[in-house]
């Protein structure tokens, strides 16, 4: 067979450099080509008496991103049209077969009787890196681009071509599991004491490290190979055995209250597989698989977090046929929390800043802070003295508008006050160029309002970032009435420059994810005044998937903040947009008890200097009725925090302020949480089908209120069939 994606270079040792270099591709990945070809090279390598043993490498600057999650989601695809056909059986067994092949391709490498090594340079990730596992000896780059991981459970998989086995054989249990469930990626030394990697070396010789291990006698037979193997941490029945798996069990429920089917599987996998010879133990873990990869919340997640990330990322809302914009140099007016993290951002992408506040001494604490951001990242190795030095130069922090001519976009964090705005945008679009994009923060302030000071309203966007801006990749872009597609394109740009996701959003009160996350702390409001019991209410909002309480979120976010904005939308909607009761619970917190959330030390929280946070033992006074939680249903309860915002969602989309499911659904994963195992919030709706969901609504309304009342377009849906994305990849959800 002639190759494609595979070189074969054999030395005058017999030595086969075997390098993957899949034809037109920035990164290698594993398809239905890939291992047909790969099949032909272990066959060549096992048979070619010229070939002592073998080199496996990239052609690229990483070694492999894994599987393509796409042939994944079409094989279930499949599948599922199979069966619908009505031989489920027959269906199943192809399925299975497909999806073991690649875990037979490496077994049968790892068995084929010479010496195989990898070299990894780049990232070895997933499929990738079982590839390397199933290699008998492993040199990494010990470079700060070289990094290894089985990430597969971040998007509702787990490593099915031998990784949970082969892992769980090279250390001990626990470390095996903690490495599975986690997902992380582990730098060159980290690899190496783990066991991950035999070796480690400079990028340039990782190719001779491994060819000269052949040359000096490397065999070709893995350890669990060879009799007498001894698991790591034992046998999975002996003494020592029994005090690991009865932890891993109960710290899978604590991290994921068993939301999480893939999770479950790499605990089962390496629980049975440990007890079997490797070909029955990767014949236990393809069953998992194919079964795992089968699983709504697989399906939810490889859409929401691979593919449709992907495609936001790659620029699928951005406006046709506008230039890419050339940003080098950026203008951040207001060195407060906000400015400080986008000016830090900014220059870590590599971008002139220059930012300015009111004063010299406010704009150089903006400039402090990505010091000290950058002096924290020294600590962590993950930057130099010479990388500081280079960053803090792009940075000038100066009071003076004027040295903002010259930007090529401008963005507003001052105060949320419309005239503060409003003198800003004029101070600055006079020294600004005519064509140069001009951008608010605001987290409140409709866009369109703001866009009227502006001299220039089609080049005004919002550019609506959460805290802490250093981590939270969500950012929304807000679209004014006359906002243009330059503007539009050249946010976007930005946005990807600083390596965010950006989402499109129609201008409204509280824009998309501040809705939807406001509407999840104020159903845990809520059930405080029921009378349901505090800790009940911050443990059903971890058990419905949320990673925090609600309780906890509004500590985060700060109750004064909270009640500053219910006071607005009161005197802008009218009394009956906020719940008196809300209302009056939050003045209590903030005016009656002073307590404003984690920034003063206590909110709904006390947070002690020293030692974890705890609930507020006055909550109890607070409480008219305390309702006895075990007549509470667990259910409804969670239920109610995650219908509450996917509703909230729905209406959004509604009232086309998002208009794209992607976007509301990545947005609603990274911006705010929301269980990822759903997919997000519309995915969460179309999961259940929008006639379960809306009858559960109207089930809630009755009970609990109007704010479970589904809006007309949920009706419809429910009524003729309707999802929110096409049928045949909903069918697959
Ligand atoms: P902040 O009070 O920390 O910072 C505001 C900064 O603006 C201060 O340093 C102040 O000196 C400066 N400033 C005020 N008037 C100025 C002027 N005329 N010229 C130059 N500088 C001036 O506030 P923040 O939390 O950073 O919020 C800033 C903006 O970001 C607001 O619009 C807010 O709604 C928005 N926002 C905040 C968050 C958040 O979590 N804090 C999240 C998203 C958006």
């Amino acid at each position: 067979m002639s190759l494609k994606e595979f070189r074969i270079d054999v030395d005058a040792d017999g030595v086969a450099l075997v390098t993957w270099d899949q034809p037109g591709a920035p990164m290698n990945v594993i398809t239905l080509a890939m291992m047909q070809e790969l099949s032909a090279v272990i066959d060549r390598i096992a048979s070619d008496d010229a070939i002592k043993g073998a080199v496996i490498t990239s052609g690229k600057d990483n070694f492999s991103a894994g599987a393509d999650l796409n042939m994944l989601q079409g094989a279930r695809v499949e599948f599922e049209q199979r069966a619908a056909k009505g031989d489920p059986e027959e269906a199943m067994r192809v399925f299975f077969g497909e999806t073991r092949r690649l875990s037979q391709l490496y077994r049968r490498l790892e068995t084929c009787g010479k010496p195989v090594a990898a070299a990894i340079r780049g990232l070895a990730l997933g499929g990738g890196f079982e590839l390397v596992l199933a290699c008998h000896y492993r040199v990494m780059a010990d470079d700060g681009a070289t990094k290894v991981g089985l990430p597969e459970v971040q998007v509702g998989l787990f490593p099915g071509g031998g990784g949970t086995q082969r892992i769980a054989r090279l250390m001990a249990t626990p470390d095996a599991l903690q490495f599975l469930f986690k997902g992380q990626q582990i730098k060159p030394s980290m690899a190496k004491t783990m066991g991950l990697v035999h070796e480690t070396a400079a990028p340039g010789e990782v190719i001779a490290k491994a060819r000269a291990w052949i040359l000096g006698g490397g065999k070709g037979v893995a350890p669990w190979d060879v009799k007498g193997f001894k698991n790591p941490s034992g046998k999975v029945f002996s003494p020592v055995g029994m005090q690991v798996f009865p932890a891993a069990n109960a710290i899978y429920r604590k991290e994921t209250y068993d939301n999480y089917p893939a999770a479950k599987a790499i605990l089962a996998s390496v629980y049975e597989g440990l007890q079997l010879p490797m070909d029955l133990a990767l014949q236990v873990e393809s069953r998992y698989f194919a079964h795992i990869l089968r699983t709504p919340e697989a399906a939810a997640m490889i859409r929401s977090l691979f593919i449709s990330m992907g495609e936001l990322n790659k620029g699928a809302r951005r406006p046709k046929g506008v230039e890419k914009s050339k940003l080098r140099k950026l203008g951040v007016v207001g060195a407060g929390f906000m400015g400080a993290g986008i000016a830090y951002v900014s220059a870590q992408a590599g971008m002139e800043v220059v930012l300015v506040d009111r004063d010299q001494a406010a704009a150089d604490r903006g400039k402090a802070h990505a010091e000290a951001q950058i002096d924290a990242q020294i600590r962590k190795g993950r930057a130099t003295a010479e990388t500081k030095a280079a960053l803090l130069d792009r940075i000038t922090a100066t009071p003076d508008y004027a040295a903002l001519a010259g930007c090529d976009l401008v963005i507003e964090a001052v105060f949320e006050d419309p005239k503060v705005k409003a003198e800003v945008i004029a101070r600055v679009e006079s020294v600004i160029g005519d064509d140069v994009i001009f951008a608010s923060n605001t987290s409140t302030l409709p866009i369109s309002g703001l866009a009227k000071a502006s001299s220039r309203p089609a080049n005004f966007i919002g550019i609506h970032f959460f805290s802490p801006v250093e981590k939270m990749l969500l950012v929304e872009l807000i679209i004014g009435r006359q906002t243009g597609d330059r503007a539009l394109a050249t946010a976007m740009d930005y946005v990807r420059a600083i390596r965010k996701t950006p989402i499109v959003v129609n201008d409204a009160r509280g824009f998309f994810a501040n809705r939807c996350v406001g509407a999840y702390v104020q159903e845990g409001h809520r059930m405080l005044l029921e009378g349901v019991p505090p800790a009940m209410i911050e443990n059903v909002g971890r058990m419905a998937g949320m990673p925090v309480g609600p309780l906890a979120l509004n500590d985060e976010v700060a109750l004064d903040l909270g009640l500053r904005i219910a006071r607005a939308t009161k005197a802008e909607a009218g009394d009956d947009a906020v719940d008196p009761d809300q209302l009056a619970l939050l003045e209590t917190m903030v005016e009656g008890e002073g307590r404003l959330g984690r920034k003063n030390g206590k909110g709904f929280y006390d947070y002690p200097e020293k030692g974890q946070k705890q609930l507020w033992p006055g909550l109890a006074k607070l409480q008219k009725t305390r309702l006895d939680p075990d007549t509470l249903d667990v259910t409804e309860l969670k239920q109610r925090l995650l219908v509450v915002q996917a509703l909230e969602a729905a209406r959004s989309f509604g009232e086309g302020i998002v208009t794209d499911p992607r976007e509301a659904d990545v947005g609603s994963i990274i911006g705010f949480g929301f269980a990822p195992f759903t997919g997000g919030v519309l995915s969460y709706i179309d999961g259940m089908g929008a006639p379960a969901f809306v009858a559960l609504c109207d089930r809630l309304a009755a009970t609990y209120g109007e704010r479970f009342t589904p809006n007309a377009q949920l009706r419809q849906m429910a009524k003729d069939g309707g999802s929110y994305y096409p049928k045949l990849q909903a069918a697959a959800a």
